[in-house]
Formats: structure tokens, sequence, C-alpha cells
């Protein structure tokens, strides 16, 4: 059992450049909610951690986002699988928060709150943001190539110390998380690979 932090936009429903402004804007990529379901069923403890500056923008209100997420939560119960706590940062980009990604103040927020175990958590995001967030947070990541993912993979992948397990979409990273690779570091990871390909 692993505690699974997973971001919302570009992960489990389609990103918009403008947000999510309501229910109407909310689409499930497709096989996210199965993801969600399979991880739930598997034992694990679910947790989605959101940057929502739409909200500090005035393009939100903080009533139409919790309906987004009050209705998403139900909309993945009706399938089986169960998020404990969504977790949303409303503040702006520039405010200077510790719960912005790429700060880690939600999840640390979340383990304090819900007495999760962070030992093999994971964070899965589709932004170099959500990586940097779960690695300072202590923890191992995943970028998905949904959402921003294809695009920050490209861009960052190549230039970061610590690189990232990468899925090609959460039904993907779920696959792996139900596999237990995703207790593996990226380097054991690699050096498996090279291990296997001789
Ligand atoms: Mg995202
Ligand atoms: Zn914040």
């Amino acid at each position: 059992m692993s505690t699974i932090f997973i971001d919302r936009d570009g992960v489990i429903n389609e990103n918009r450049p403008d947000y999510v402004k309501n229910w109407d804007e909310f689409r499930f990529l497709a096989g996210s909610r199965e993801a969600i379901a399979a991880l739930t069923k598997a034992g694990h403890r679910i947790v989605v951690c959101t940057n929502q500056a739409g909200v500090a923008q005035g393009l939100i209100s903080t009533g139409a986002m919790e309906d987004i997420h009050r209705r998403m939560l139900a909309a993945l119960e009706e399938v089986g699988g169960v998020v404990e706590q969504v977790y949303a940062c409303t503040h702006g980009k520039t405010a200077g928060c510790d719960c912005r990604k790429p700060r880690p103040g939600m999840l640390l927020r979340a383990s304090r709150e819900l007495d999760l175990d962070m030992s093999d958590a994971v964070f899965i995001g589709d932004s170099i943001t959500d990586m940097q967030a779960g690695l300072a947070a202590g923890i191992r990541t995943m970028l998905v190539l949904t959402g921003l993912g294809i695009e920050h993979y490209r861009q960052y992948y190549q230039h970061t110390n610590r690189p990232f397990h990468v899925a090609l979409n959460l039904k993907h990273a779920v696959e792996i998380i139900l596999q237990g690779m995703h207790t593996f570091s990226v380097s054991d990871q690699r050096a498996l690979i090279a291990a296997i390909s001789q």
C-alpha cells in the first residue's frame, strides 16, 4: 500500500489554458477514472494536489471550484475510485505561499493531516513543477505525457539532475505502480534496464 498523490489538470482531466472554470469545462481524460479505481482496489491511498491560481485571479469562484471537486469525486466513486482529499492552492502565482507547486506545502500538509505513509509515496503529474514539488517533499515522482507532459518532458528531462519516472498517461502510471515499480529509484530502474538489455 502506497500513498499516491495525483495532479488534477492534464492528468485526470483535460488541461485548459484558460483554466477549468466550471463542471461543463471538466473533461476526464480517457482511462483516468478507471486508473484511479484500480489504485483504490489495490488498497492505495489517493490524494489530489492542484494549483488553481485562477481563483486568486477572479476567473474561478471558490464555490465553482468546490463544485468541480465534489462532482469529480462523485464520478470517480461511481466506478469505485476513492480520492481521500483534494488539496488546492488558490493563491496567486506571485503570492509567495508555501503551497503553490513547485513548493511542497500541499503534499506536506496532506501527509500531516491524513497521517500518510510517505516512505514509498509517489506524485504523478504532467508538469515539471509537480516533479519539483514531489522531490522537495522527499518522494518519488512520475511525469505523465498527457497535458503539458510531452512538452515538459522534451524541455526538462535531459536537464534535470534527478530525473523522474515517465509514463504515457495515468493508466500507464498506475500499471507501473501496480507492478511495484514506482518504489525503485530512477537510477535503480536504469541499472535494471541496462542489465536486462545486455
Ligand atoms: Mg497539471
Ligand atoms: Zn498556495
